[in-house]
């Protein structure tokens, strides 16, 4: 098992992953899932609803990768940005897009209940916060998702955050009364559990090595039995590799950290008390308090993978830059998978020849998203549902192999740094201007003592001309561009 994930099992929270057995026996199926993350469980439990029968094949174990180290946020829409996917495939289908988007965090909502997933630990309200002062635009796209998209959402002024939130660092937020989060092991083992109950069978320990595609039945092979089967969903994300390498191609595997702290007592409350998830609208932090007084926190990333334990000084780092009050908090548990980045920033989501699916490239949002693929897929397969053509305007486009790794790594440094200049521009401006209203307070002071009601700013003649002020100083950035990228690689597209 590659270091980057640690098993399911050995989390802190104590989530059961239940032995299942290595395929050993040659297999006759409607339905062959590879690949037991959320997307391929999600099609196994969906299909095995509808009545086909469905076995999932699992190279390692259930949640190995990044569906068992997420944080559990649950919201609507895509990696790919609302007005970008407009720009794309124009306002209806956009639309259109965005509601199976909404349809499947409804699917999460409705499969994570306290009665299917005791523990889940269901609670509402998302907030997405901007590192730099965009009242403006963000009310351009309030009205966007209310109106066109008809999703709920809130605006919140920069005092309002900062009454949740305390600190300098962020300015206006969108509010998502109705976006969730779960705990996100629990999720994906409560869904294999389910899919089990709904009489689809898992096979842990079980790579698929090669698969014949040609035929109407398909061949699938792995190391100790065959299987054939009508129809193929390849749920393999960015290590799908053999069985299909041209379609691992066409994702860019991005390693995203992330950690939890000791309790931290009060002080965390009274830092944050906001208590649903909170994400930057640069995509770059996304934290949370669980278990009443410890923090979430995922930020740092890597185009390789790497140990997630080398992340938690990196987190601890973030946490300190963003709320300086926190200081150095003692970290409990690294953790960190690999999520599949495509370049349009869309899940692939549809069939590539006849009988074989693909579902997968749901990069830092893969909730909502690989729940939608789930119940399309199997639909599609058993009901005819056509509407993942809604999909086939964002087509496999290769990621660029090694050097689009590299591209990735350079993106990421840009981007970060961008967004912490961006910031230090913006508290930058935003002390100018307290500034400036403090020296008007005060000329109007001045101009009352002197006895004159000329107009504020201008001194009256023969009073006692002030000192123009002095050029303010920047306001202190202890992570500024560019070493706020010395140690953090991402790239754009998500808002994980
Ligand atoms: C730190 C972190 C935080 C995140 N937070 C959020 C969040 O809050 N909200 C959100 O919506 N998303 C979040 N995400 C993203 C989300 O976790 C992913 O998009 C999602 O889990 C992808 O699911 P998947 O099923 O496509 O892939 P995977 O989880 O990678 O599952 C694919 C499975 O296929 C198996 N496999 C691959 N190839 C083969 C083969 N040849 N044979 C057999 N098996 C194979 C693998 O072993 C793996 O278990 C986060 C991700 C990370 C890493």
């Amino acid at each position: 098992m590659s270091e980057t994930s640690t098993s399911a099992a050995d989390g802190p929270d104590g989530v059961a992953s239940p032995f299942r057995e290595r395929l050993a026996f040659d297999l006759d199926v409607d339905i062959c899932v590879v690949g037991a993350g959320l997307a391929g469980l999600t099609v196994a439990r969906e299909a095995a609803r509808l009545g086909a029968s469905v076995a999932v094949l699992e190279g390692r174990q259930v949640g190995w990768n990044a569906s068992g180290h997420h944080l559990g946020t649950v919201m609507p829409g895509f990696g790919l940005p609302v007005a970008d996917l407009i720009e794309r495939v124009g306002l209806e289908d956009a639309r259109e897009l965005w509601a199976l988007s909404k349809e499947g965090a409804e699917y999460v909502r409705a499969t994570a209940t306290e009665e299917l997933m005791p523990g889940i630990g269901y609670s509402e309200g998302v907030l997405e916060v901007s590192n730099v002062d965009v009242g403006e635009a963000l009310i351009g796209r309030l009205q966007m998702l209310a109106e066109d998209f008809a999703t709920e959402v809130e605006g919140w002024q920069v005092d309002r955050v900062r009454s949740m939130l305390r600190t300098g660092r962020y300015f206006h937020g969108i509010h998502y009364p109705k976006a969730f989060q779960i705990d996100g092991r629990k999720y994906v083992h409560g869904l294999a559990d389910l899919a089990t109950r709904a009489g689809a069978r898992i096979f842990e320990d079980t790579p698929v090595v090669s698969i014949d595609f040609s035929g109407i039945r398909k061949r699938i092979v792995t190391p100790s039995a065959r299987l054939r089967a009508g129809h193929i969903v390849l749920a393999g994300n960015v290590h799908l590799g053999a069985p299909l390498k041209r379609l691992s191609d066409t994702l860019l595997p991005v390693w995203r950290y992330a950690a939890l702290t000791e309790p931290l007592g009060e002080r965390l409350a009274e830092t944050i008390a906001f208590s649903g998830s909170v994400t930057d609208s640069d995509g770059i932090d996304h934290f949370r308090i669980v278990g009443g007084d410890r923090l979430l926190w995922a930020s740092p990333e890597t185009t390789w993978d790497a140990r997630p334990q080398r992340f938690g000084a990196a987190v601890q780092r973030r946490i300190a830059t963003m709320f300086p009050q926190l200081g150095k908090v003692p970290i409990v548990e690294v953790f960190g998978g690999a999520v599949g980045v495509t370049v349009h920033g869309m899940p692939q989501i549809g069939q590539l020849r006849r009988g074989l699916w693909v579902a997968s490239g749901f990069g830092r949002q893969g909730l909502n998203t690989s729940a939608a693929a789930g119940q399309l897929i199997a639909r599609s397969i058993l009901w005819g549902d056509d509407r993942w053509r809604l999909f086939s305007p964002f087509e496999l486009v290769w990621a660029g192999g090694a050097t689009g790794r590299v591209a990735g790594h350079f993106v990421s440094l840009w981007t970060r740094g961008a967004s912490s200049a961006a910031g230090v521009l913006a508290r930058y401006r935003e002390g100018a201007r307290a500034r400036e209203r403090s020296r008007e307070a005060r000329l109007a002071e001045a101009n009352l003592k002197a006895g004159t009601r000329g107009p504020i700013g201008r001194p009256p003649p023969g009073a006692v001309r002030l000192a123009p002020p002095r050029a303010p100083a920047p306001v202190p950035d202890d992570e500024p561009y560019p070493h706020a990228s010395r140690e953090s690689e991402r790239i754009p597209g998500g808002p994980v």
